[in-house]
């Protein structure tokens, strides 16, 4: 038996963790003081800019207003706004988030990509790296544009705004997992896992354990990252398993089959209390939101005149950041709680703690896992336990004596 890290490893590790953990604590008052700036300071010469490059483009552009297909695009443009004037709302969203997102830029560039290739867990080559990023802020441009379109042209036109936007999005969100097998493929090529031992095994245990499924797929996260990664998208008729191809390579197939076990956990959790909660705590913060909209037009915020005037965007951003900030070590309490449920079904279903042993240990090493972070991080957010704990909660094997002292994560078997 041999301790799952070195002490080279072990204090490689450390230090690789480090900075992210200072980043941990120190990037919720970094963001907390970039949208006080925009609050106090920016928001006015942000929305001057935006008014006057959205005039200057109208008058270049005037003939769409009377082009025969343009026309009608402008028609419920202005529909959607209540009035004409959305152009000067689309460009201040995308300038507030722009700044946002330069502001951040250096950080990311360090953290996502010095840091990562540093101690050998990326593969990205720095073209691959800034389409990536590219990819992700215009994903995010989209999503504003839809935000500031939906929710501010609602608010603008409908009383009870909230609620109209609300109930189907509730229901939206209820049915949203039912896309995730299409969500990644924006990132990474997948194919069909060939077929052989390894998807016949899978197929059986999926089987056992009572789970349809359409697919196993292989994800290509190699061009990116190093690490090892498994999880089951969609549900129903739309299950998917995804393998990436890393886990291919570095796992042994009982491995793989204790990976996959743990993942099919999670199918038979109740996910519906979850999926309640996360819809009616989408209305209540649509309330919420209408309030916060109704009380800047009242006292005149940020230079607001009416309600859902866009200049209250980066006010939206700073509560969605605190519900977030706040709700996450609750909800990666209830996490962690899961975690535990599905290592222990995954024992049951596969009656193999050794190969479950050896994958957790295979995961810690590829993925660089600090065994032991701070307790403070964890319940910060860690959606799973530390894999110290992971460990020692595996029953030892019936017929091996359990290890007596030392270490609880003595763990891999020689063999
Ligand atoms: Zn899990």
């Amino acid at each position: 038996m041999e301790p799952i890290f070195t002490p080279e490893q072990l204090a490689e590790i450390k230090a690789y963790h480090l900075p992210l953990y200072i980043r941990s604590a120190v990037s919720p008052f970094i963001y907390l003081g970039v949208l006080a700036l925009i609050l106090g300071v920016l928001v006015r010469p942000f929305y001057r800019w935006s008014e006057s490059w959205a005039a200057w483009l109208s008058q270049r552009l005037a003939f769409l207003r009377t082009a025969p297909v343009s026309r009608a695009f402008v028609k419920a443009m202005d529909r959607l706004w209540g009035e004409p004037g959305w152009g000067a709302a689309i460009f201040f969203a995308l300038l507030v988030n722009l700044f946002i997102d330069l502001v951040h830029v250096p950080a990311t560039i360090y953290f996502d990509y010095v840091l990562e290739h540093r101690y050998g867990m990326s593969a990205y080559t720095p073209l691959r790296f800034a389409l990536d990023e590219l990819k992700g802020i215009t994903l995010q441009g989209f999503a504003t544009l839809a935000l500031v379109l939906g929710l501010y042209g609602l608010a603008r036109r409908v009383k009870r705004w909230w609620l109209v936007l609300g109930i189907p999005s509730a229901l939206l969100l209820l049915v949203s997992s039912a896309l995730d097998p299409y969500r990644s493929q924006v990132y990474f090529e997948q194919t069909p896992l060939e077929q052989g031992p390894v998807r016949e095994r899978i197929t059986s245990l999926m089987a056992q354990a009572n789970i349809p499924f359409q697919d196993v797929r292989v994800e290509k996260t190699s061009v990116a990252s190093k690490r090892i990664q498994a999880y089951f998208a969609g549900q129903g008729p739309t299950r998917t398993i995804v393998l990436n191809d890393v886990i291919l390579q570095e796992l042994a197939p009982e491995e793989l089959l204790a990976a996959v076990a743990h993942e099919a956990g999670h199918v038979h959790e109740a996910k519906w209390p979850g999926r309640i909660a996360s819809s009616v705590a989408l209305v209540a913060l649509l309330f919420v939101i209408d309030r916060l909209l109704r009380l800047s037009a009242t006292r005149g915020w940020f230079g607001t005149t009416r309600t859902a005037d866009i200049r209250t965007l980066p006010l939206l951003w700073l509560l969605s950041f605190s519900v977030f900030f706040l709700s996450s070590p609750l909800s990666a309490a209830f996490s962690r709680e899961r975690e535990r449920e599905a290592d222990r079904y995954a024992l049951q279903l596969t009656q193999d703690p050794d190969a479950f042993r050896r994958m957790l240990v295979k995961a810690a090493r590829v993925n660089k896992m600090d065994p032991d972070p701070p307790r403070w991080v964890v319940l910060k957010g860690h959606s799973h336990p530390p894999i110290s704990e992971r460990l020692a909660a595996i029953p030892p094997t019936p017929e091996k004596r359990a290890p007596a002292g030392g270490s609880p994560f003595l763990t891999e078997p020689s063999h």
